[in-house]
């Protein structure tokens, strides 16, 4: 029987028989936990970006009263 290979071209593990996913688990959990990070960053540079227009707003709203 023919065995599968890791889809990820920088890993080639080969896979169990019968194993469901082109990827092996290390590959998956490694591409879950970069979608978390990017996930995350993306979330993180929101937030930044809406303190920072708050604190714009809120500064100019400041010096309009000066
Ligand atoms: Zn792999």
């Amino acid at each position: 029987m023919e065995s599968k290979k890791c889809s990820n071209k920088n890993c080639q593990r080969s896979l169990p028989v019968g194993y469901k996913h082109k990827q092996c688990e290390n590959c998956r959990n490694k591409r879950v936990k970069h979608v978390g990070d990017v996930g995350k960053g993306v979330l993180g540079v929101g937030i930044l970006i809406g303190s920072t227009a708050l604190t714009i707003v809120t500064k100019g709203k400041f010096n309009l009263k000066k």
